[in-house]
């Protein structure tokens, strides 16, 4: 199963790109550990798109008319599917790539389904498989659950619990909220701070387009107005620049917060045998711990090849989709990106 190019992952950004080599007249071969879509297969359930879905379609087709503006995790997943079925992508799924090496003139794969060679090697792993856990001290002592967000489904599974959550990201958020009136108690633990919009509408989706074309110090004073912390609520502006900072879509957790439903911590520093030791000090129980503290790119088997700054060292080989963007989201960029990036490969293999 050779060919000109390998993506390695089929995900939107594997999907994306594969669809833009397909008009360019290549065949690029998709190789996937799971399946197509897997990490909107495998996301806790309540999981949606806190992007409208005329931006977050990929090159090429919309979601389907019905769909929800928000889509729901399956409605991605199942658009993700329809999306390589469209532009008949050559993926073959189960095949877990486990290292890549240089060669005359290309790439050899060593994969779970033997080896293949490719002249152009395009890793868009993402970043699902690589979770961030971490290294809190008195972890083993712990006698309750703790578990980071990729293994995360849903609320009930700490009915009558008291929840910690750690990181108030935009899933730190899903999962405090969802866990209100389920769990027993719930906490969230708050490292650098937050910052707050709206849902946006369909003229405010567009605004990333704008604040990228701007210089950072216009676009920081622009965003210190359009982006709310609450530090009256323990969710103060983090420390980096605005332009920096993920903002949190939705206020569903500032509500949850002012109503007394989710309590706000500082950082979690330690476990103790009952709970949870914060940055200030004060130690509290907890029955279980749900670590929303992201992820790094799945890079490993390709480590070799790369920079300290994750960008490669050899010919041949493009990185894509590792890097998520602050000022618009990740399938807006892509989508705009996907065709430029093939560009590029569609050059290489001429190249090459
Ligand atoms: C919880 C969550 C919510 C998000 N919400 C939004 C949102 O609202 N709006 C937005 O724009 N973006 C959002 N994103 C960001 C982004 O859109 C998704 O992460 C998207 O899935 C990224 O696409 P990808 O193809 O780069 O990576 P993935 O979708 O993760 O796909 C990578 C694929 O590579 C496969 N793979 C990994 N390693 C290997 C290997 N060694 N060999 C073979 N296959 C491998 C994986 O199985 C996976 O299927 C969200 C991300 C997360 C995690």
């Amino acid at each position: 199963m050779d060919a000109d190019v390998i993506i390695v992952g089929a995900g939107p950004t594997g999907l994306a790109v594969g669809r833009e080599l397909r008009r360019r007249g290549l065949s690029p071969l998709l190789l996937e550990r799971h399946e197509v879509g897997h990490t909107w297969a495998s996301a806790y359930d309540h999981l949606r798109l806190h992007t409208r879905r005329g931006a977050a379609a990929l090159p090429g087709m919309p979601f389907p008319p019905g769909a929800s503006t928000f889509p729901r995790r399956d409605e991605v997943h199942a658009y993700l599917r329809a999306y390589a079925a469209r532009f008949a992508l050559d993926v073959r799924e189960a095949v877990d790539v486990r290292a890549a090496a240089p060669e005359a003139g290309g790439w050899r794969l060593s994969t779970t389904a033997g080896d293949v060679r490719a002249r152009v090697l395009v890793w868009a792993a993402g970043i699902w498989a690589a979770p961030v856990v971490p290294d809190l001290p008195g972890r083993a002592g712990f006698a309750g659950e703790v578990l980071h967000l990729r293994d995360y489904r849903g609320p009930e599974a700490f009915r009558g619990r008291r929840l910690l959550v750690v990181g108030a990201g935009n899933s730190g958020k899903d999962v405090a909220t969802a866990a209100v009136g389920v769990a027993a108690s719930v906490a969230i633990a708050v490292r650098g701070g937050a910052v707050f919009v709206p849902y946006p509408n369909a003229v405010s989706q567009r605004s990333g387009e704008l604040w990228r074309r701007l210089p950072p110090r216009l676009v920081d004073a622009a965003l210190r107005r359009v982006r709310r912390p609450y530090p009256e609520l323990g969710l103060p502006f983090p420390a980096c620049a605005p332009h920096e900072a993920v903002a949190v879509v939705g206020l569903e957790l500032v509500d949850a917060v002012r109503a007394g439903r989710v309590a706000v911590r500082p950082a979690a520093a330690a476990f103790t045998d009952a709970g949870v030791r914060f940055a200030d000090g004060r130690e509290e129980p907890f029955d279980a711990v749900v670590l929303a503290t992201g992820f790094r790119p799945a890079t490993d088997p390709i480590a070799a090849w790369l920079d300290e700054d994750g960008r490669p060292t050899v010919p041949g080989l493009f990185v894509v989709g590792d890097r998520y963007p602050t000022l618009e989201t990740f399938l807006q960029r892509l989508r705009r990106e996907a065709p430029v990036v093939s560009r590029g490969i569609a050059a290489a293999v001429v190249a090459r």
